[in-house]
């Protein structure tokens, strides 16, 4: 994500902050003068923001770490105005997995507000009259401090079992379901669940909080996204990259001219390119690469080309190739069979199998 400060890592895992969550700053200061508050409730206000994202960093970390348990990688922790975004490689597929992978977030929560609720005397808020209590909150005090803090991981405990998937209460409910009713299934009942939620929250968010609208976003397109996920992967079940290659595709070799693949791009549909020599895969080139480099046409493919490559088997099922397209941020790959380069696969083609194998059910 562009436009992040980078706050640290825990465990392998990057801690990042995006520059919108300035904005929330900014907000909270505005709010607090508007309602004639000084300079301490202010500073008291920034500092409950920044407590309240450490603890919402703890949350992620608790899904994260969990995650780990399982050999799942986190790449980075992205803290939004709206929340926090762990950017888990991809979610447990075995439904106890993904339960305990959810309940960890919330769970760190409750953790810290049993912690907190040890130190604050929280019933006393509660005892007296609504006036009493008003009073008692204005104070910028230590205690008070920390009851906000308690109430807001409550909050964040409730909010989040929602079971508004992809939120932490719908993957529960996408575990749960899954025991019974298979992974397909449960998503797809989730993620309706989920919009219909979104939806709610969308006009929810029109008559009394703007963030809500953000959040109602966030979960009405990952509810459709993940669905679409989890159909497309179960319709590539035990399907293998050999019945996605490209085999007819032109091979470079490493002495071709910039020009002489420009002709070639222009005489067909072909963009991205293997180069070859004595059966050996050298490298790739593509378009985006030949556009960089239209100016100069005399170069030489050998000294353009990306030798950073990784080479897929035939043998490997189709959803791992969609695995390493996405963290490898590539989408062409040259493939071999017993270890002879036999074509390439990408995006473009693979999205066209699914067409054609979902045009068979
Ligand atoms: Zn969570």
């Amino acid at each position: 994500m562009k436009g992040v400060l980078k706050l640290g890592s825990v465990s392998g895992i990057k801690i990042e902050v995006h520059w919108t969550f300035t904005l929330l700053l900014i907000w909270v200061a505005f709010l607090e003068i508007q309602q004639g508050g000084n300079l301490d409730r202010i500073l008291l206000n920034e500092a409950l923001i920044l407590v309240l994202f450490l603890c919402v960093v703890l949350h992620e970390l608790g899904h994260a770490l969990t995650a780990k348990r399982f050999h799942i990688k986190t790449q980075k922790i992205t803290l939004l105005p709206i929340g926090g975004i762990a950017s888990l490689e991809k979610m447990p597929e075995k439904p106890g997995q993904e339960l305990l992978v959810a309940l960890a977030g919330p769970a760190v929560n409750v953790v810290i507000a049993l912690l907190l609720a040890l130190v604050v005397p929280v019933r006393s808020y509660f005892n007296f009259d609504a006036i009493v209590t008003e009073e008692m909150l204005y104070e910028p005090s230590l205690q008070n401090f920390l009851f906000y803090l308690f109430i807001a991981n409550v909050m964040l405990v409730v909010f989040n079992l929602v079971p508004a998937f992809p939120m932490d209460g719908g993957r529960v409910l996408r575990a749960v379901l899954s025991f019974k009713l298979g992974r397909v299934q449960a998503t797809a009942i989730a993620a309706s669940l989920g919009q219909t939620l979104g939806f709610l929250f969308f006009v929810l968010g029109l008559f009394f909080n703007p963030f809500l609208i953000l959040i109602a976003f966030f979960i009405f397109f990952g509810a459709y996204g993940e669905n679409q996920m989890v159909k497309r992967n179960s319709l590539l079940e035990g399907h293998l990259v050999k019945e996605a290659t490209l085999t007819s595709i032109t091979l470079l070799s490493p002495e071709n001219s910039v020009q002489e693949v420009i002709n070639i791009i222009l005489a067909g549909t072909e963009k991205d390119f293997v180069v070859v020599e004595n059966n050996e895969v050298l490298g790739i080139v593509t378009q985006k690469v030949i556009i960089k480099y239209a100016k100069t046409p005399m170069v030489l493919v050998k000294d353009i080309m990306d030798k950073d490559f990784k080479m897929v088997d035939a043998a490997m099922e189709i959803t791992k190739v969609l695995e390493l397209m996405g963290r490898e941020k590539k989408d062409f790959f040259p493939v071999a069979l017993e270890n002879k380069s036999i074509g390439a696969v990408d995006m473009t083609n693979i999205s066209e199998f699914i067409l054609l194998e979902s045009a068979k059910n």
